[in-house]
Parts: structure tokens; sequence; C-alpha cells
């Protein structure tokens, strides 16, 4: 008993009020709570704890994991591959930038799962019921309803004016189908518009292995990143084929030249990325620029459809999602190169809202807007495959 009450009173002078407020802040206590551990009284970095490893700050980093000296703290420093597999469901720096993409990844799984399903593939003579292809993106405006019941259908939605969507009856689709065009029951070739599916789903799920597990080793670092710069070139590479191969559809001269310069640029960049200078924090602003010139030279094929095709509802309704996936892409690499918020506060952005996860998320936004463009060409070259 007297040993119980020297103990306790032992441990009582031991609690001071700086211990007391960091254990009730909201703050401290949640991330103490996520991270399985609590930050010394001194707030000395190195003592959070997460999957059974300590996480350290930025100075304690060897060179190779040495990106953003804005992040101070909550690093995972050569882990073994197992922890750093399980540290995607632990708080680290690179918990949210692991999951922004990784999400991201399934939901363009979900969309190509949904689109394989829903949209009518080229061997199809007749088309999905109205209305399917709107459950794939929650849009029920005029583009995607150019999916109607039949060829009909088809041509009735695509006299309407373009903010109404009906259901077409169908005896009024049959009487319309004498006016359905000739194109009806031919469908577009679906290739260029997986391609990039693919592309979307290659680059989100290398960004997010490499978030989780270069911090392994300095081998799997350099390997984890070349994936990473090989996934951005595949989306933008692939970014360029819907657009590309649907709007000069009907003009193999520039569909092919087009498809293979950006093709030819993408392989030219993977392989420029190859070089281990590539990855060196002051050339951030280089590789920044290498893709956001890679992207910016869809100016060309997309001014070259607005010449050719202004005067077309699609042309324009895709010039429009090209330009907003364009500003979603440059505000990413503004961010990304700029590293705001955390250069004007370091340390208080080091799990949750650094520039790189604003980087993600932007990506992502870029990426889905550009879906939305994927699907207006198909129903375009659906209805009309070569004809201006
Ligand atoms: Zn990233």
């Amino acid at each position: 008993m007297a040993s119980t009450v020297t103990l306790l009173k032992r441990r009582t002078t031991t609690i001071r009020m700086s211990d007391v407020a960091a254990v009730v802040s909201p703050t401290s206590t949640m991330t103490s709570l996520l991270l399985g551990g609590t930050k010394g009284a001194g707030g000395d970095v190195g003592k959070q704890r997460c999957c059974g490893h300590d996480l350290v700050g930025y100075d304690a980093l060897p060179d190779f994991l040495k990106h953003n000296e804005f992040v101070l703290d909550y690093y995972r420093s050569e882990w073994p591959i197992k922890q750093a597999l399980l540290s995607a469901f632990a708080l680290h720096n690179e918990t949210i930038n692991v999951w922004t993409h990784l999400i991201g990844f399934f939901v363009f799984l979900a969309l190509t799962v949904c689109a394989a399903t829903m949209v009518p593939m080229e061997t199809s003579v007749v088309a999905t019921p109205a209305g399917h292809l709107a459950n794939c993106t929650g849009n029920h405006t005029a583009p995607t309803a150019y999916y109607g019941t039949n060829g009909a259908a088809v041509a009735m939605q695509a006299l309407l004016p373009h903010n109404v969507s009906v259901s077409v009856e169908p005896e009024l689709a049959a009487a319309a189908a004498a006016l359905s065009s000739s194109s009806a029951g031919h469908m577009v070739t679906r290739w260029p518009f997986y391609a990039y599916l693919c592309g979307a789903m290659f680059c989100l799920l290398m960004s997010s292995g490499c978030h989780l597990l270069s911090c392994h080793s300095e081998h799997a670092c350099y390997v984890l990143l070349r994936l990473d710069y090989a996934g951005i070139t595949g989306l933008i590479v692939t970014s360029f084929y819907p657009l590309v191969y649907y709007t000069f559809l009907c003009d193999p001269f520039y569909r092919d030249l087009y498809l293979g310069a950006i093709t030819v640029f993408g392989a030219a960049a993977v392989a420029v990325s190859m070089l281990p200078v590539f990855e060196a924090p002051e050339l951030r602003w280089a590789r920044a620029a290498l893709f956001a010139c890679m992207a910016a030279s869809g100016l060309v094929p997309i001014v070259h459809k607005l010449l050719v095709f202004g005067a077309r509802p699609e042309a324009v309704l895709t010039t429009g999602y090209e330009v907003a996936m364009g500003a979603f892409y440059l505000a990413g690499v503004v961010v990304y190169g700029a590293r705001v918020p955390e250069r004007w506060l370091p340390g208080k952005f080091d799990l949750f809202g650094h520039s790189h996860q604003l980087f993600h998320a932007l990506v992502i936004a870029g990426a889905y807007t550009h879906y939305h463009a994927g699907l207006v060409y198909l129903s375009w070259r659906d209805m009309d495959m070569c004809s201006r």
C-alpha cells in the first residue's frame, strides 16, 4: 500500500500542465490516436511511431528521400517492404498521397466497368436503353443521351436542344426510324476511349505505389519514381487518343500524324526520365515543364478541331471539357512547382493539405473531366462516322 502511494506520488509529480494541454488538445489527440503514439513533451521530432517504426524528421532523411524541405516531419525512412505496405493504413506524411490516387484508381476502374457494360460496343447493332449511360456519370444531359433506344432515338435526340433530355417512346422511336441517319447501327471503334481509361488507371496506380513504397530503399525509390513518371506520361499521351482519333476519324493523315507525334513525344519523355539527374529536387520545375509542354501540345489538335468542326456542338462541348481539364492540370503543375501552402507555414501541412495532396486532387479532377469529353466523342462519332 505504502509503495503504491509512493508510486502514485512519483507519477503525479511527472505530469506537467504542458503535457495535459497536449493530451486534451483535439488535434494532438486525434493525431496521436491515428499514429498510435504521442509526441514528446518538448515536441521533439523522431518520437512518432507507425507500424512499429519511428517516423523521422526531414533532417534525418537520406538524400534520396529529401524532396520537400517544407514538409518537416512524419517521414518513413528505409522501412522494410512489409511495414511500408502496412503503413497504407496508418498516418504519416504520404498517407493522403497514397489514398487520393488509390481511390482515384478505383473510381476509374468503376467508370471503365460501367462504360464497358453500359456504353454500346462497336460490334453492337442495337444500343442499350436510354439513360443507362447517364448512370455511369450522373449526367443526364444531351450528349450522353445520344445513346438512345436505337438509331431512331439517337436521331431524335440529336434534333433536340442540348439541355433537353427526353425519354423516347418506342412508338415514336419506331416512327422516327425512317429519319435515322445512315450510320445508325454502326459504332465507331472504342479502343482510343479505353486506352485513355487504361492510361488514367496506370498513372493513378503507379503514383499510389510510388508514394507507398519508395521509402523502402534508394533502389526502390529510383524504380518507383520512373514508373510514376511513366504513368504521368501515359496519362498525357492516352488523353490525346480520343481527342485525335475521333476528331480526325475521317482524315487519316492528321489522325496518324498527331497520334504518332504524341506517342513519340511520350516515349522521349520516358527515356529522359530514366536519367538519374531527372529527379534532382532543383529540377522540380524542369519536370513540371516537360509534362506541361507535352500536355500543352494538345492545343494543336484542339485548335485544328475548332477550325474544321467549330460549328458542331460536339466540337465546342469537347473543347470546353478540354479547357477545364487543362485548367485543372495547370493549377496542379503550379501548386506542385511552387509547393504551396507548406512554403508559407513549414511543418503545418505535413499530414494534411500540402501541395502534393492538392496536386493529386487536381489530377483526378482533370482526368475525370476528360472522361466526359471521351463520352461526347463516342456519341458524336456513333452518330456521324465521316460527314462534316
Ligand atoms: Zn504524387
